[in-house]
């Protein structure tokens, strides 16, 4: 009853001996006997059909349960037995197991040399995919080479179930090979001459040769199996990967060939990453040794303004320890308020800066330049220029010496000339020579007197300063140039914004500053060309601009055209001058704080802007002073 409503098929035998005919004439899948069956028992069946050699899983129902039975039951083979009473789940559970058991027995019995041979097959691939894993694993963890390789040799060898294994490389210089790793105890990175290799580095092509191939190949007579394969870098070969068979032979695996494809390329990899690396680290050592042998003091901080480089002439200026200093902010280390003062400004205008820094009291000077770098931070560089400094003020001095010294004498020259005029009638030529005596000398008091305001304005003598206004300045500018504007019909036009703000200055040299530029503009413009003087104010600076239609400054020439004496080609050819004119004019604006800058082509003319911060700004920022 229970039977067939869990979905079995159920025949019933009367008695022992039917159920023995039965189950020998419909091979059932399991029989549930009674022991205490009429004809024939439980037991005597289960043994007639095992002697039968029917092997029917059998369970045995009995009211008994003794030892004596179980014991002989379970030598007969019966698989389970079930003891009177019992209930429906007990015999469901019971046939379900047996049945189970029975099947995966059959199974196993069947196919146990399939199984068994791909189960090795798969621990075996199971061991390949581990050693190529464990391979990869050192090669990305190790960075130097030689382990890596040896491990791909080892691992070469254990893969392919070869005996030998050997990695050769190409030496770049002589295209030759020479042995780098090998399971052999040799040393290793000596040249060898293996024709076989060789042939993989000329055709970048695999060499597989299994057993009697290999007869014809005198070099390897005693090996019976040979794989080469190349070491390919895109299209470059590095190297040749080889293992070799002695006692086995026939064919090698197609797998095991791939395998150790695999291992040629983590070499090839391998030997590309050491390669880079190599490489990176010389250039680095380079870099460092040229950064650290510098004379120059070089310092650089992060975006976060950390120190991240300090060579040792920057820790001995600085008093920096170079082992604790990295990785500070540059305001814990550094006490100078100059350099400090000098980062913070290239940091709020992200530009670079240069300025002069003085160290040890003021007897050193150094010339700094702050570099802004994107994505790294900011580099400053500084040379000593103490001595530089000292030449230059020895030469002002001796200049301003000579200078003086020359003045009297030149005063008495042309006191002497005018007195020969007044002497007695001279002729036109003795005229003529009087004219030259008069312009060369005024030429060289010109010179003089522009050496001497230069030295004053450079050794900061008037330092007094006064509210003073740029527009009438520049009107007595103009007027003085009037007669020289007419000489030349110049067109001159000036705009001056309304309501401008003065500036804190002196009034004497902010006219010598106008009159010099605007002197330059008129002379180096011919005849009809045209003049523009604009002043206007930002929010912190007037600006004065000076245009000019004239012959123009060279490009090569603008960076130089403040120095002392400097002048173009053309001006030196065509124009009279000194060349003090401007170094003036930049001295006086450097003295006021401003900047001063040209913007010019050949040809067409120039622009000289001038920035002077006005007196508001120059005031607020005395009093945050
Ligand atoms: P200089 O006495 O020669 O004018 P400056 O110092 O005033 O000396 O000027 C230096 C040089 O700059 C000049 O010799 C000239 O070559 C050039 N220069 C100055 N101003 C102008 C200008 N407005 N146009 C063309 N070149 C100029």
């Amino acid at each position: 009853m229970v039977l067939p409503s869990a979905g079995y098929d159920v025949l019933t035998a009367a008695n022992g001996r039917e159920g023995l005919i039965l189950a020998n004439d419909l091979r059932p899948d399991l029989i549930i006997a009674d022991h205490r069956m009429p004809e024939l028992s439980g037991l005597e069946m289960l043994a007639a059909l095992r002697t039968q050699g029917l092997d029917i899983p059998f369970i045995l129902m009995t009211a008994e349960g003794s030892e004596a039975l179980a014991v002989e039951a379970l030598r007969l083979g019966v698989r389970d037995y079930l003891i009177k009473p019992f209930d429906p789940d007990d015999l469901l559970q019971t046939l379900e197991r047996v049945l189970r058991e029975h099947w995966t027995r059959q199974i196993t019995q069947n196919l146990p040399a399939r199984l068994l041979d791909t189960n090795v097959q798969l621990e075996q691939r199971l061991r390949e995919l581990d050693t190529l894993f464990q391979t990869s694993k050192r090669i990305t963890s190790l960075l130097d080479l030689e382990p890596v390789l040896d491990q791909i040799v080892k691992s070469a060898v254990l893969l392919t179930g070869a005996d030998q294994g050997n990695l050769m490389l190409v030496d770049p210089a002589t295209g030759g090979l020479y042995l780098y790793a090998s399971t052999d105890a040799i040393t290793p990175r000596q040249p060898v001459s293996d024709r076989l290799a060789q042939q993989v580095v000329e055709t970048r092509k695999a060499l597989i040769f299994a057993g009697d191939d290999l007869l014809k190949i005198k070099t390897h007579h005693l090996a019976r199996d040979v794989v080469y394969l190349p070491l390919l870098l895109q299209d470059e070969v590095l190297g040749v990967l080889g293992v070799t068979s002695y006692q086995t032979s026939g064919k090698i695996e197609q797998h095991r060939v791939q395998l150790l494809g695999v291992l040629a390329d983590f070499a090839a990899i391998a030997l590309d990453n050491a390669r880079l690396y190599t490489a990176t680290q010389h250039e680095r050592d380079t870099l460092d040794t040229i950064l650290r042998d510098a004379e120059d003091i070089i310092l650089a901080v992060d975006a976060d303004n950390r120190l991240i480089f300090c060579n040792p002439a920057a820790s001995a200026a600085f008093g920096l320890g170079t082992d604790t200093a990295c990785g500070q902010p540059i305001g814990d280390v550094v006490e100078h308020p100059e350099l400090l003062d000098l980062f913070d400004q290239a940091g709020k205008h992200k530009s670079s800066r240069s300025g002069e820094i003085t160290l040890d009291g003021g007897s050193r000077t150094l010339n700094a330049h702050l570099t802004v770098i994107e994505r790294v931070g900011k580099v400053a560089v500084m040379q000593d220029i103490t001595h530089l400094k000292e030449l230059d003020r020895i030469k002002s001095e001796f200049v301003t010496t000579v200078s003086h010294d020359l003045r009297s004498p030149l005063t008495a020259i042309l006191a002497y000339v005018e007195l020969i005029t007044r002497s007695g009638p001279l002729n036109e030529q003795q005229q003529e020579y009087v004219r030259q005596i008069h312009v060369s000398v005024r030429s060289i008091t010109g010179l003089i007197s522009d050496l001497l305001e230069l030295g004053k304005i450079e050794a900061g003598f008037d330092q007094s300063r006064e509210l003073t206004r740029l527009e009438p300045i520049i009107q007595q500018a103009i007027d003085g140039q009037r007669p020289q504007l007419q000489k030349k019909a110049i067109d001159l036009r000036v705009s001056v914004a309304e309501h401008l703000p003065p500036l804190l200055g002196n009034p004497l040299r902010i006219r010598q500053m106008v009159n010099n530029l605007l002197e330059n503009a008129i002379k180096y413009t011919p005849e009809h060309g045209k003049v523009r003087v604009s002043l206007e104010a930002d929010a912190e600076f007037l600006v004065l601009r000076v245009f000019d239609t004239g012959i123009g400054i060279p490009k090569q020439d603008q960076p130089y055209i403040f120095d002392k004496f400097y002048r173009t080609e053309q001006a030196i050819s065509d124009f009279a001058g000194t060349g003090l004119g401007l170094s003036i004019v930049k001295g006086i604006v450097d003295q006021h704080s401003g900047r001063i800058w040209v913007e010019s082509q050949v040809g067409k003319g120039s622009v000289f802007t001038v920035m002077l911060p006005s007196y508001n700004h120059a005031s607020e920022r005395s009093a945050a002073r």
